[in-house]
C-alpha cells in the first residue's frame, strides 16, 4: 500500500471508518466491572493536547473516517472537554459525518448545551441501575440523581440518547425488563452489554457474567419486538420495540462475536492507537505527530492497519489485556 494514499483498510480487508477517541483515562466513578478501586492514571503531562487531538481527528477524516466518538475514562471530567468537542466538530462540514459522545452522565447537565453547539446530536449514557443504592454500589462513587438530571437536560435539548447497561448477574440483571420499560416510557434507546475481561479488577467477572442470549427470551416474551437492520456504526445489533420509539441494542462480545465487520480503532488519551479492545497491538500516534511530518502520521496509520487482529479472543477466566476499559473507552 502507498503511504497515506487512501482510505484505511486493515489486513483482513475491513474498512476503518470509525474512531473512538479517549479524552482522558480519569473518571469520577470506579465501576466494579471496569476498574479496580485503586487505579493509577496517566500523568497529565503525557496526554494529548486538544490541538493534537484535533490534528489526529482531522487526519483520520482525511483518510476516510466518518464517525468519531469521544469517550474515556469519563470525557467530561477533562477540563475544556466541550472546547475539544467544538474543535473536532469543525470537521463536521468537511468529511466527518457524525461526532458522538459516551459519558457516565455526572457532568452532562452542565455541559449538554455546549456539546450540542459543538455539533453532537447523539449521546450514549451509562446507567446500570436506577436504584440509588445499587448505583452507588456498582460505581463505588457515583450519584444516580446527577445522571438522571443529565439525561433530562439532554432530552430537553433534543439529543438522541442511548442508555448503556452492562448486565451483571445478581446485581442488576433482574432490573433489565424494568429498565427497558423506563426507556420506552422516556423515548430512549437501550443497549445491553456483556461484561468483557479487560484489566484486573477486584470483583470476580466470571460470577457476574450474564449471557444476553439468556436475557433475550425473557424480554421478547414481555416486549413485542422485531429485528432491525438499523446500525449506528458500532457493534450493537438492534431490535425495534413495537409501538414505541425505542430500540433495544445488544452488544454481545462473548456470546456472539461481531469482529467480522469491525470498522473501529481506538486512540487512548496519550495517543496510542489500539487496533482491538482485546489485544495489546498499538502504534504511538503522538510520537509520529510530534515529528511534525505528516508523512510519519500516515506511515503510522498504514503500519497500524497491518496489525489489526482478525478478532478478539475473550476468556472470562483471565483478562485479555492488562488494559482497563477506561484507557480506550467504549
Ligand atoms: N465513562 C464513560 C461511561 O461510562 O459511559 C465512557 C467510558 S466507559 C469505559 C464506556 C462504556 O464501557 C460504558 O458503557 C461502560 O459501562 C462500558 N464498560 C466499561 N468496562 C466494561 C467491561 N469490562 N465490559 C463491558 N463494558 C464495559
Ligand atoms: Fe468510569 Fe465509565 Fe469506567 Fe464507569 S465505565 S469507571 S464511568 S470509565
Amino acid at each position: 500500500m502507498e503511504y497515506g494514499s487512501s482510505v484505511l483498510i486493515d489486513r483482513s480487508g475491513r474498512k476503518i471508518s470509525y474512531v473512538r477517541l479517549s479524552l482522558t483515562d480519569r473518571c469520577d466513578m470506579r465501576c466494579r466491572y471496569c476498574m479496580a478501586e485503586n487505579m493509577t492514571f496517566l500523568p497529565r503531562a503525557d496526554i494529548l493536547t486538544f490541538e493534537e487531538i484535533a490534528a489526529i481527528s482531522s487526519h483520520f477524516v482525511a483518510r476516510g473516517v466518518r464517525r468519531i466518538r469521544l469517550t474515556g475514562g469519563e470525557p467530561l471530567v477533562r477540563r475544556g472537554a466541550v472546547q475539544c468537542a467544538s474543535m473536532i466538530g469543525k470537521l463536521l462540514d468537511h468529511g466527518l459525518e457524525e461526532l458522538t459522545l459516551t459519558t457516565n452522565g455526572t457532568f452532562l447537565a452542565e455541559h449538554a448545551a455546549g456539546l450540542w453547539d459543538a455539533g453532537i446530536r447523539r449521546i450514549n449514557i451509562s446507567l446500570d441501575t436506577r436504584d440509588p443504592e445499587r448505583f452507588h454500589y456498582i460505581t463505588r462513587q457515583g450519584s444516580v440523581e446527577k445522571v438522571l438530571q443529565g439525561i433530562a437536560v439532554a432530552q430537553q435539548l433534543g439529543f438522541r440518547i442511548k442508555i448503556n447497561m452492562v448486565a451483571l448477574k445478581g446485581l442488576n440483571d433482574h432490573e433489565i425488563p424494568e429498565m427497558l420499560q423506563w426507556c420506552i416510557a422516556e423515548g430512549l434507546h437501550l443497549s445491553l452489554i456483556e461484561t468483557m475481561p479487560l484489566g484486573i479488577i477486584d470483583d470476580d467477572r466470571l460470577n457476574r457474567f450474564v449471557s444476553l442470549k439468556l436475557i433475550m427470551p425473557i424480554l421478547q416474551e414481555r416486549f413485542p419486538m422485531v429485528a432491525s437492520t438499523h446500525r449506528t456504526g458500532g457493534p450493537a445489533r438492534y431490535w425495534q420495540i413495537v409501538n414505541s420509539k425505542s430500540k433495544l441494542g445488544l452488544i454481545s462480545p462473548l456470546s456472539n462475536n461481531f469482529c467480522a465487520d469491525c470498522n473501529r480503532v481506538r486512540v487512548s488519551a496519550e495517543g496510542k492507537l489500539y487496533m482491538c479492545l482485546g489485544h495489546e497491538a498499538h502504534i504511538d500516534l503522538r510520537k509520529a505527530l510530534r515529528t511534525g511530518d505528516v508523512a510519519m502520521l500516515d506511515m503510522a496509520l498504514d503500519q497500524a492497519m497491518g496489525t489489526k487482529p482478525p478478532k478478539h479472543d475473550f476468556d472470562l477466566a483471565r483478562p485479555a489485556t492488562d488494559r482497563h476499559m477506561n484507557v480506550t473507552g467504549g
